[in-house]
């Protein structure tokens, strides 16, 4: 093909070209602790009735296309029906199936910054409009800003993230309550890290509260239950929110290999609590070294702390992790959250390099 006469490319959709994607560097690490996974993997009994429920499987057969036996299994572990549970690839796929479902162009959905950044960015890339309401400066609900916003707004969605990521606080269950009574639309409490945290607005299901008909908790197997390369993600909610999502989601999206995974990881639950004690026993141990150090540090729910140097710049400290192979998030870039860095609790040895390369950055003896 003559290169001169190439013809312009094809414009993208309009939104498009502004949005850059979300990114977190993958870079070889001798101690990777920036992207919240589970420090240890699964046991070896799951991997091996995987093993062997892959030998088994009907390859040439599409998947069960609703995921059966896997939102059955789910559904006994929460106490609810198999309606009211919707599967999907990660629980970002389980949020892009609610926003095609409840987004769109002349719809808008709430956020409360900082927040995870995909509740924006899936918004953004369905067409939906977004509104935000700024966090207090220790990162809790400010209640007044949510109520005005959800009155002037009217959105469609009101996104809560508990615990919130990047910040590890988690909303208490009068503060889901209100926003639940409040908001015009769904309240969906992105539950990523609801295992480490004492409550979980999953828990409000069986409490009867009122405007449970418009609560969507998604939870995720990428964290607690080691689980991250096989990408499965899911909600609870009226069944009628489970059907909006099914009409959304691809058809067999969900391949019959991560069903598989899905059931016999629920079969293992005493394993993930294993890896979950230990979890929340470092974290513990990482907040207690991180209060001794010249940073600022916010109590964390989740299985990660954010912190900020008070000493030296955020992008600095990052630099001299990683030089010392040990890689964290910067966060210094996202909104309302100058200076700041994201650690992922690792295995304990991982965290004591961690705490050894924060120590030599910062100049400190110990
Ligand atoms: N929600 C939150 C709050 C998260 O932090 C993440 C992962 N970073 C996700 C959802 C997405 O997880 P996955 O798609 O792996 O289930």
């Amino acid at each position: 093909m003559n290169v001169s006469a190439r013809r312009a490319p094809v414009p993208l959709r309009p939104g498009l070209s502004e949005q850059s994607g979300y990114h977190s560097p993958q870079v070889e690490v001798e101690v990777r602790l920036n992207t919240n996974e589970s420090p240890l993997g699964p046991p070896d009994s799951w991997r091996a009735q995987l093993a062997a429920a892959v030998a088994d499987m009907a390859f040439h057969r599409y998947p069960d296309r609703r995921a059966w036996a896997l939102r059955r299994a789910l559904a006994a572990v929460h106490g609810v029906h198999p309606e009211e549970v919707f599967c999907a690839n990660g629980s970002n796929e389980v949020l892009q199936c609610l926003l095609l479902a409840y987004g769109g162009p002349q719809r808008q959905v709430a956020v409360f910054e900082p927040t995870y950044a995909l509740h924006r960015h899936i918004a953004e890339l369905t067409g939906t409009g977004v509104v935000g309401a700024w966090r207090t400066p220790q990162f809790a609900l400010d209640l007044p800003a949510v109520d005005a916003l959800l009155a002037e707004a009217d959105p469609v969605i009101t996104f809560l993230c508990s615990p919130n990521n990047p910040t590890g606080m988690a909303e208490p269950p009068d503060v889901v309550q209100h926003v639940l009574e409040g908001a015009p639309g769904l309240v969906v409490v992105d539950e990523a890290y609801g295992q480490f945290s004492a409550w979980g607005a999953m828990d409000l299901r069986r409490s009867g509260a009122s405007g449970l008909e418009r609560l969507v908790v998604v939870r995720t197997f990428s964290k607690t239950w080691a689980m991250a390369a096989c990408r499965l993600g899911y909600l609870v909610a009226e069944p009628e929110v489970v059907r909006a999502c099914e009409l959304t989601a691809l058809p067999y999206h969900l391949d019959a290999l991560t069903q598989a995974a899905g059931v016999l990881a629920l079969r293992h639950e005493d394993d993930m609590r294993e890896r979950l004690s230990l979890i929340v026993e470092e974290r513990q141990r990482l907040a207690g070294a991180l209060a001794s150090l010249a940073v600022e540090s916010w109590p964390s729910q989740a299985n990660f702390i954010l912190f900020r140097p008070t000493q030296r710049s955020a992008v600095e400290v990052w630099k001299d992790l990683l030089d010392q192979s040990v890689l964290v998030r910067d966060c210094s870039t996202w909104p309302g959250l100058p200076g700041c860095l994201r650690v992922t609790v690792g295995t304990p040895e991982e965290n004591s390099r961690f705490l050894e390369a924060l120590r030599n950055s910062l100049g400190d003896e110990r």
